[in-house]
C-alpha cells in the first residue's frame, strides 16, 4: 500500500507557485492577488480564510481580507462584490461559505464576475468545466485529480465510484474524472443508492465524499483499489488541545491494507483543496482561462 501524501505534493505544487510568480514580478508585473470576503465568526471559517491569507503570503501573492458581523445585508455584501468584480488589481476573490441564513448564497455565487471566480463555484464556470472548455474548477476536485496525476496512478478505463453528490465535492468530480484527460468509467453513489456496499466493491478508484466519519469499511472496499478519503468531520477528542480531531469518510485501519493507494486524512485531500485555490489565482493572474 502506497500512502499518498497530499502535504507533500501541495508544498511542490506551492513552490512552482512561488517560482512563477517571482517570474512575473522580475518581469516588472504584479504579484497574483486574491480577495477573501468573511462573514461572521464561525470557527471553521476564521480558519479557512487564515489559511488561504497564509497560503498567499507564503507563495508571493499579494492578498486581502474583508470581514463583516453577522448582520450585514444582502445588498450591502452584493454592493462589495460588484466592488471586487471592477478592480483590476484583483484577479480573484471568494466569499467564504456559509454565509447567514438571511443571505442568498446562490444569489451571492451568481453575483461574482466569473472571470474572477476563482472558487469555480458560478454555474458559468461549472457549465465551461462539463463541456470542457477553460474554467476555474473548484479546488476539492482540482485537487484530487492532480494528486492522481502526479502519483501517475492509472485512471484510463477504471472504475471510479465517487460516494457523494455536492455541487463542491462529488458532482464536479465526476465531471473531471470522466473527461477525455481522466478517462474513468464513473458512477455517483448517494444516499438513495442501492447496495452501496457492493456498488463500492466494484471500484478500482473508490472516492468518498460523504461527511459521515469512517463510513467506509474494508468489506466495501476490492483488492487493490485506489481510496481516496475527502471527508473531513470534526470529532470531539481528549486526546488533542482543540479538543476535537478530524476524521474522514473512511475506517483507514480496515481499509489501507487492502489497497494499493490511499489518502490518509488529514494530510491527503485537504492540502491540495488549500494550494488548488492558488493555482486558479494564478491562472487568472495570468489570464490563461478568460483571454
Ligand atoms: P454534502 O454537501 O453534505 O454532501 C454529502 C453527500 O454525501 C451527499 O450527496 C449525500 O447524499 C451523500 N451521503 C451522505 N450520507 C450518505 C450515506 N450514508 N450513504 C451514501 N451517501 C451519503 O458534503 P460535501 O460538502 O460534499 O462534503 C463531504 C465531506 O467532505 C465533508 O466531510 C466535508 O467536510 C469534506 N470536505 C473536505 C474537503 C477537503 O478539502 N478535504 C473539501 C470539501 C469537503 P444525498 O445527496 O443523497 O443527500
Amino acid at each position: 500500500m502506497i500512502l499518498i501524501d497530499g502535504k507533500k505534493v501541495a508544498a511542490e505544487m506551492k513552490q512552482e507557485i512561488a517560482e512563477e510568480v517571482k517570474k512575473i514580478v522580475e518581469n516588472g508585473g504584479r504579484a497574483p492577488h486574491l480577495a477573501a470576503i468573511l462573514v461572521g465568526h464561525d470557527g471553521g471559517s476564521e480558519t479557512y480564510v487564515a489559511y488561504k491569507i497564509k497560503d498567499c503570503e507564503a507563495v508571493g501573492f499579494k492578498s486581502s481580507l474583508i470581514r463583516y458581523e453577522d448582520d450585514v445585508t444582502e445588498e450591502e455584501l452584493l454592493s462589495k462584490i460588484d466592488e471586487l468584480n471592477n478592480d483590476d488589481e484583483l484577479d480573484g476573490f471568494i466569499v467564504q461559505l456559509p454565509l447567514p441564513k438571511h443571505i442568498s448564497e446562490q444569489k451571492v455565487i451568481e453575483a461574482i464576475n466569473p472571470k474572477k471566480d476563482v472558487d469555480g463555484f458560478h454555474p458559468a464556470n461549472v457549465g465551461r468545466m462539463v463541456i470542457g472548455l477553460p474554467s476555474y474548477i473548484s479546488a476539492t476536485p482540482y485537487g484530487i485529480v492532480e494528486l492522481l496525476k502526479r502519483y501517475n496512478i492509472e485512471t484510463s478505463g477504471k472504475n471510479c465510484v465517487i460516494v457523494g453528490r455536492s455541487n463542491i465535492v462529488g458532482r464536479p468530480l465526476s465531471v473531471l474524472m470522466s473527461q477525455k484527460a481522466v478517462n474513468a468509467t464513473v458512477t455517483v453513489a448517494h444516499s438513495r443508492t442501492k447496495d452501496l456496499e457492493e456498488v463500492c466493491r466494484n471500484a478500482d478508484i473508490l472516492i468518498a465524499a460523504i461527511g459521515v466519519p469512517e463510513f467506509v469499511k474494508g468489506n466495501m472496499v476490492k483488492d487493490g483499489a485506489v481510496v481516496i478519503d475527502v471527508g473531513t468531520t470534526r470529532v470531539k477528542s481528549d486526546k488533542t488541545k482543540s479538543g476535537w480531531k478530524l476524521k474522514g469518510d473512511v475506517l483507514f485501519e480496515d481499509v489501507a491494507d487492502k489497497c494499493s493507494y490511499i489518502t490518509p486524512v488529514p494530510g491527503g485531500v485537504g492540502p491540495m483543496t488549500r494550494v488548488s485555490l492558488l493555482q486558479n489565482t494564478l491562472l487568472s493572474a495570468k489570464k490563461e482561462i478568460y483571454k
